[in-house]
């Protein structure tokens, strides 16, 4: 079958724009064969070709993506590695409390996996346990704090409350009324940790960038059409996010949704001054569809919010130029005071998600695995999917897999346009309710 619709990443990511440049891509080219063929090179693509080249030491196994590593939704993202996740669509975080908790080891599992990569080969990611805020800037966003620390408190996980003096001895802004701080996020330089973690893998594994899979062969073996060449694959593991629906695999589940984030230039020392407050944190907004805001290590500011529905799977530049006027309006109001502070990067990156909140994993058919379908949270829960799809390949068990396994798949979605409309009503209605937390 042909693959449809490939990514299309500009060159926008500020965070990927700010590292020295990248070496030369290494495409596949002519015709080889391997035991496993990896799909996808972001946070779940990268943990199951690790994981499985550790389970497997001689086993020959491939590694493909379509564009450049760190340029994709998982070096675009806001680099909140988060243990308790804040579902963009779930009222009630911690609704269903088993589950929550299994959500929170499966996390924290994946935290730790990236954790030892980045131990064992020294990645210098600015990797910075220091959790994140979550902050609120209306009544309304105190509102939902105080439900997210009532959900908090049965989970017996612990937090910290902030009045607005406190927030703004943190921020240095007094935008915001209230904040909550969590422990157990940790922040990082996401472009320099999945280029650290791609760098850095196991010699059995062949690395392709700049390789799209523009078509399969389904087997055993498979046979794939990527970049110059092809690859021949006793399994195949599709790990490309809302892309794997053009392989043929949850086609019809699947929420294309773009999200945004722009990155500011450094701040003078005068800025700096002007601004006070302390060196780096993470903010995460009470609303879900409010904005997160980041102060990085070199003094730069992160804005993310808004999430478009995408159909084509690829934002336009439109859109892109739509994001960043929104973007500029949330730094003014929350930084009055830098004024000259201007944007140098805005980028989007793709997410996909479930109408009921289920991710895609384990065996699709004869040699074929995936673990795609992260529902906006990807950096722990994708490096988790990764790992527990390549002992899930390898038979093993464990109380994570068990989960995995367990777990539902993605539910149909209603055809188009009925789909289209329902999206972009219910995200415009959540746009226009987050007011000022946006
Ligand atoms: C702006 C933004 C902010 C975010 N902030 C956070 C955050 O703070 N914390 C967090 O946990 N998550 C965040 N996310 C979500 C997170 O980035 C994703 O959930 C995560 O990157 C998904 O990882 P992945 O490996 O499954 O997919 P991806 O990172 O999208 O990787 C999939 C790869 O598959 C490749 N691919 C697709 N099709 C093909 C093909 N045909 N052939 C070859 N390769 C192909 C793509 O090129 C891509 O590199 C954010 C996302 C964005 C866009």
């Amino acid at each position: 079958m042909r693959v449809g619709i490939l990514p299309r990443a500009d060159r926008n990511n500020g965070w990927l724009e700010i590292l020295p440049p990248l070496p030369p891509a290494n495409p596949v080219t002519g015709c080889r064969s391997v035991d496993y063929a990896v799909v996808g090179a972001g946070f779940t693509g990268l943990a199951a070709a690790r994981r499985l080249a550790e389970l497997f030491p001689d086993a020959a196994i491939a590694l493909l993506d379509a564009g450049r590593i760190g340029n994709n939704a998982a070096g675009r993202c806001s680099g909140f590695a988060i243990d308790q996740a804040h579902n963009i669509r779930t009222k009630d975080f911690a609704a269903n409390l088993e589950a929550e908790k299994a959500q929170i080891a499966i996390n924290r599992a994946g935290q730790d996996y990236l954790k030892a990569a980045v131990q064992a080969h020294a990645i210098a990611c600015d990797w910075d346990e220091g959790g994140k805020y979550h902050a609120a800037a209306t009544g309304d966003g105190q509102l939902a704090l105080q439900a997210y620390a009532g959900n908090l408190n049965l989970l017996r996980a612990p937090y910290r409350w902030l009045d607005a003096g406190a927030m703004q001895a943190l921020t240095g802004s007094p935008f915001y009324r209230q904040g909550l701080h969590t422990p157990g996020t940790i922040l990082l330089q996401p472009a320099a940790l999945v280029l650290g973690l791609a760098r850095t893998l196991p010699g059995n594994i062949a690395v392709f960038e700049d390789s799209p899979v523009t078509g399969v062969s389904y087997g055993p073996p498979h046979r794939l059409v990527a970049g110059n060449g092809e690859i021949t694959a006793s399994a195949l593991l599709l790990t490309n996010n809302g892309f794997a629906g053009q392989f043929g695999h949850c086609s019809k589940h699947l929420i294309p949704v773009v999200t945004w984030g722009s990155l500011t230039r450094p701040m003078t020392g005068a800025e700096i001054a002007r601004l006070g407050g302390q060196g780096d944190w993470g903010i995460v907004p009470a609303n879900p569809f409010g904005t997160s805001v980041r102060r990085t290590v070199d003094n730069r500011i992160l804005v993310r919010n808004i999430y478009s529905y995408c159909s084509g799977l690829n934002p336009t530049e439109a859109d892109r130029l739509w994001a960043r006027k929104k973007h500029e309006t949330s730094l003014r109001n929350r930084f009055p005071m830098l004024p000259g502070l201007e944007f140098d990067y805005t980028w989007g990156g793709p997410l996909s998600l479930s109408k009921n909140g289920e991710p895609a994993f384990g065996t699709f058919a004869g040699g074929v695995f995936g673990a795609f379908c992260l529902n906006g949270v990807g950096i722990a829960r994708g490096t988790a999917y990764g790992k527990l799809l390549a002992e899930h390949i390898a038979g093993a068990d464990s109380d994570l897999l068990e989960i995995m396994r367990n777990a539902g798949r993605p539910n149909p979605l209603p055809p188009r346009p009925f789909l289209d409309l329902g999206v972009r009503v219910d995200f415009a209605r959540r746009r226009y309710r987050a007011g000022l937390e946006l």
